[in-house]
């Protein structure tokens, strides 16, 4: 649409300027025709005149008649000379004044028509005063007829004649508009509609099919940009497909992203980040403001201040241990830098019970092997008589025995805790599994002067593993056995109240402070590791108990106050 208006604006300009400079043109010609043809037509009709003249055709008129009717009839002054110059007739004077006229001899016209047969001029009239056209003849017997025609009369034909010209020319200036604006509306209209259609395509109408219809470069330049829109229309489909997975993996990670700018903004963050910081939408803020921690935002200062990559392991206040990465972007982007967090609490929590766990284990074992080692060297080089002999292989036993028992302890543990133990469910006796378990040990209680008994609900069952409940009960016996006071009783007591089954364990030992009653449940753990001298054991008896009753779905608690003894109860659920 602009196209076609520069384009009719043009034509216009260009149409107009031909008009004029026609005009201008054609004038200056039109004029000098005129002349010509004018003076040619009274050149012709002076020569008839001339030849009527000298055959003396005015016949019966007389000549002065005759010449005013030429003169009335090609409506100009008709002038009538003799040889010498003389003014004979003059169809614009009475006779009477004929004579008193100025003698025409040096009359330029007169003279080149005495001397050459004809001739004209054009000058002012100097009896009329005005500017005129001359045209002069010889005639056979010498004299000159002459006519005389205004300068005002020539410009009236010139005009008639410009005016001609010039509607002619404008005629055909309009024309060439008209053709040149219609054949510009053939030539635009494809080009604005092929505009329209790739304007629509810019903002996004893949769907619209570019026109191909128009002139033969317009039906290239359409087919040209439909198969530019294709290209484009799949780059944009690849593009976006490409930024939709970026999205969603940057949304999916399982570590919090962030991206800073170079006056460590941020500039997007995904929602792990958020759900760590705690602010879910942390964009436009200071890195400073959502990390909070020093040693946590030093490192994107370091990163977009050096250009190099920064790394750290930070524990925070609350106990949570981050690792924290920051890597530099490439310059000439908003973005400076990309930082990547990850919560390795948990990760920090295990490796430090792995090394907790293997240093227990150590201590566990240097002391067997060192009695075992000094035995072993007293032995061989001491020379001990029999009975010595007798009580250092005694303490050898002892203390392989002591590192069996952790083994194995430590096996079953690492088993019951992996899951991997099968556990062949069955309606367990309660009752009957305890006084199994007490038989088992009367030995040793009686040793200690420790009385065991066994009460309770004999009806009472746990749905289990006997040989695992076993294991349990043996342990939490052993335990009360080993911390009770030689004389003191220890009462296992089967019970069932509100739905709910199991026994508990009780000894008038010294009793657990209520600050240690969870961590004795923790592998290693002792309440007081002096206590262990006189009552040697493992620190995995309860571990071993807490996790057979996680098997079964029961719970252990233990009550009772430092100095007067502990009951340890154990509870199955309701539909066990
Ligand atoms: P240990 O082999 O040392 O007995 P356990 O895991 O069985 O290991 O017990 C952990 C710790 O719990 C013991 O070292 C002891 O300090 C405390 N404990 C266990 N049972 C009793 C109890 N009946 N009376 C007092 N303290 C106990």
């Amino acid at each position: 649409m602009r196209l076609r208006a520069r384009f009719t604006v043009l034509f216009a300009v260009l149409s107009a300027a031909a008009v004029i400079f026609l005009m201008i043109v054609s004038d200056a010609t039109v004029r000098r025709t005129v002349e010509d043809r004018v003076g040619e037509r009274f050149r012709r009709d002076l020569a008839h005149l001339s030849d009527d003249l000298a055959r003396g055709a005015p016949g019966s008129e007389t000549r002065d008649a005759f010449l005013r009717r030429a003169a009335a009839s090609l409506d100009c002054r008709v002038t009538y000379i003799a040889p010498d110059g003389r003014v004979l007739d003059d169809s614009d004077l009475l006779p009477a004044d004929v004579p008193a006229m100025e003698n025409h001899a040096n009359r330029p016209e007169v003279q080149e028509a005495i001397a050459s047969g004809s001739g004209s001029s054009r000058r002012v009239s100097p009896t009329e005063q005005k500017p005129m056209l001359y045209v002069a003849r010889r005639l056979p017997d010498g004299s000159v007829l002459r006519l005389a025609i205004s300068e005002g009369r020539l410009r009236e034909v010139e005009l008639r004649s410009l005016w001609l010209m010039r509607a002619a020319a404008a005629a055909v200036c309009l024309l060439l508009f008209l053709i040149g604006a219609s054949a510009t509306r053939r030539f635009s209209e494809p080009i604005a509609e092929l505009t329209r259609a790739a304007s629509a395509v810019a903002a996004g109408d893949f769907a619209r099919d570019l026109p191909t219809s128009g002139g033969e470069e317009v039906q290239l330049l359409g087919g040209a940009m439909q198969r530019m829109k294709s290209a484009l229309n799949q780059a944009v489909q690849r593009a976006e497909s490409e930024r939709r997975l970026t999205a969603m993996v940057f949304e999916r990670l399982p570590d919090g992203l962030v991206v800073v700018d170079s006056k460590l903004r941020v500039l997007e963050a995904n929602g792990r980040f958020g759900e760590m910081t705690g602010i879910p939408a942390p964009a436009g803020r200071g890195v400073y403001e959502v990390l909070r921690e020093r040693p946590l935002y030093d490192c994107f200062e370091t990163t977009v201040g050096t250009g190099e990559t920064t790394e750290r392991t930070v524990r925070l206040p609350d106990d949570r241990v981050w690792q924290i990465a920051v890597a530099p972007l490439p310059e000439g982007h908003r973005a400076a830098a990309v930082g990547v967090l990850r919560d390795v609490t948990r990760l920090e929590r295990t490796e430090a019970m792995r090394r907790t766990f293997v240093a227990d284990v150590s201590h566990e074992l240097r002391t067997p092997i060192a009695s075992i080692a000094a035995a072993a060297e007293t032995l061989a080089e001491g020379q001990p008589d029999k009975a010595e002999s007798a009580e250092l292989l005694g303490l050898i036993r002892r203390q392989s025995d002591r590192m069996r028992e952790l083994i194995d302890d430590l096996m079953d543990l690492s088993q019951i805790e992996s899951g991997a133990v099968p556990l062949v469910r069955e309606e367990v006796p309660l009752r009957e599994l305890l006084t199994e378990v007490a038989e088992d040990l009367e030995a040793g209680a009686r040793d200690r002067g420790v009385d065991l008994r066994v009460t309770g609900d004999e009806a009472v069952t746990a749905m289990g593993d006997r040989r695992r409940l076993g294991q349990l009960a043996r342990n939490l016996l052993d335990n009360a056995i080993k911390f009770s006071p030689s004389g003191a009783p220890v009462i296992v007591r089967v019970f069932r109240q509100a739905g709910r089954s199991g026994f508990s364990v009780e000894d008038l030992g010294p009793g657990i402070p209520r600050g240690e009653r969870d961590k004795i449940f923790q592998r290693f753990y002792q309440v007081d590791r002096s206590r262990s001298k006189v009552r040697p054991g493992s620190g995995l008896g309860l571990a071993i108990v807490k996790h057979i009753a996680q098997l079964h779905g029961a719970t252990v608690d233990v009550e009772g106050e430092v100095g007067q003894g502990s009951t340890f109860r154990v509870s199955f659920p309701a539909a066990a």
